[in-house]
């Protein structure tokens, strides 16, 4: 029997035939840490200096790494602490643990204690327990067992933005609770500000050390590139051009290699899907409309539903809508929906709340019919809204 032409059939040909531009797709991911950091020496340095106490098997200090978003801080750290392990078993010094959290993906100060519970191969309840018993069972345990553990505590900016202090300040003096072993902090902030938000007295005893990365140049952001394409696509594949515009458009806002290394990854995924031999600028130009455009879906798709609503309300508003207009439109669609709609100075709360995520800007303007009120604009493309809005399981039909 013949068979109807299937789409699928051939992508599969295509990767039967070995019809791709990678040669190791895996080296272009966010989380791939390559074993040649460039740029980093200094960092890399001074934190490895700054853990040297571990291998005598003394506490070394807590540190601070800080440095925009893209900068190489994770990546170092992780580094350096399995260089540091390595170098541990190999002279049969005392095993040295690793912990690592996010705090951002943890999202509560609990959850990272969990995290840390977990790495340390501890049961810990996902909820219920007070903090300080959490604290002091992690502590009992890592004294009973003599541990040497580095917790590494990422994007900590995040516990400190939700003045989080008090974990803080007992992980960073944990030698006070501790008779044997011991629990040294690698903080690690995106937000310069940080040190800000922070209690003085957890301040002096997380920065003990400071380590700052600074944002890379183009120049540098070209060369990182160089060394992972060799690694990560075949030879001949990029088009002259291409890596320096990856570099150019990662540096235009902050030095961020992971724009750059996701711009590329993402060009090439675009070249090889529409065939092509080699990676262009032009594909490296789509390849940031997808990211952008990926992204601001992303984040309209995971708005709550009243904000949805909102959002929706300036569809096709050219020019804006004051308040009170977007309340009117706000309680038609409720309706439409099935939905009881909130009150006018809630949605003027989740209007803000917009306008904070960079989704819509809330100006206060001088408006005749209605006096002193805001006038609310979309700050995303309205084709982007509207595509994604016409997915909406609920929303959808009502702006068909
Ligand atoms: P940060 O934690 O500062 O946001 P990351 O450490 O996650 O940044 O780095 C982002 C991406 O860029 C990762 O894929 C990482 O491997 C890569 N990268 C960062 N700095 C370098 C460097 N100096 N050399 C090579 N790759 C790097
Ligand atoms: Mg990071």
């Amino acid at each position: 029997m013949q068979r109807k032409a299937d789409p699928l059939d051939d992508i599969f040909n295509k990767a039967l035939k070995g019809e791709t531009l990678f040669t190791d797709r895996s080296v272009l991911r966010s989380d791939y840490i390559p074993d040649n950091l460039l740029f980093r020496e200094e960092q890399i340095t001074s934190i490895g200096q700054a853990l040297t106490p571990t291998l005598q098997n003394q506490k070394p200090s807590n540190l601070l790494l800080y440095g925009k978003t893209g900068s190489g801080k994770t990546a170092v750290a992780k580094h350096v602490l399995e260089r540091i392990q390595e170098t541990a078993r190999q002279n049969n010094k005392t095993e040295i643990m690793i912990a690592y959290s996010n705090s951002r993906l943890a999202g509560s100060e609990y959850r990272t204690l969990v995290d840390l519970g977990q790495e340390l191969g501890i049961k810990i309840p996902f909820t219920g327990l007070p903090l300080s018993e959490v604290l002091d069972r992690i502590y009992k345990h890592i004294s009973k067992n003599n541990i040497k553990v580095i917790f590494i505590l990422d994007e900590i900016d995040f516990l400190a933005k939700q003045s989080y202090d008090d974990i803080l300040y007992s992980l960073t003096r944990s030698s006070e609770h501790l008779g044997n072993g011991f629990l040294s902090i690698i903080g690690i902030s995106n937000d310069l500000h940080f040190k800000s938000l922070l209690d003085s007295r957890v301040l002096s005893s997380l920065n003990e050390e400071e380590i700052l990365f600074h944002p890379y140049t183009v120049k540098e952001l070209n060369k990182i590139l160089e060394d992972r394409t060799k690694t990560a696509l075949k030879e001949g594949t990029v088009q002259e051009g291409t890596l320096n515009l990856c570099a150019a458009m990662a540096g235009s806002e902050h030095g961020d290699a992971r724009r750059a290394i996701e711009l590329l990854r993402v060009a090439a995924e675009i070249a090889e899907r529409e065939s092509k031999p080699k990676i262009t600028e032009q594909h490296v130009k789509t390849a940031s409309h997808k990211i952008d455009r990926d992204r601001i879906t992303q984040s309209i798709k995971t708005l709550p539903i009243h904000e949805k609503i909102v959002l929706t309300t300036l569809l096709d508003e050219k020019k804006g809508l004051a308040t009170g207009e977007a309340y009117q439109k706000y309680l038609i669609l409720t309706k439409k929906i099935g939905l009881d709609p909130l009150t006018q100075r809630r949605v003027s709360g989740l209007i803000n709340e917009l306008d904070t995520q960079g989704l819509v800007s809330a100006k206060l303007v001088n408006n005749g019919r209605y006096g002193r009120t805001k006038n609310i604009t979309l700050m995303i493309s309205n084709e982007t809204l509207q595509e994604t809005i016409e997915e909406d399981e609920l929303i959808g039909q009502t702006i068909q």
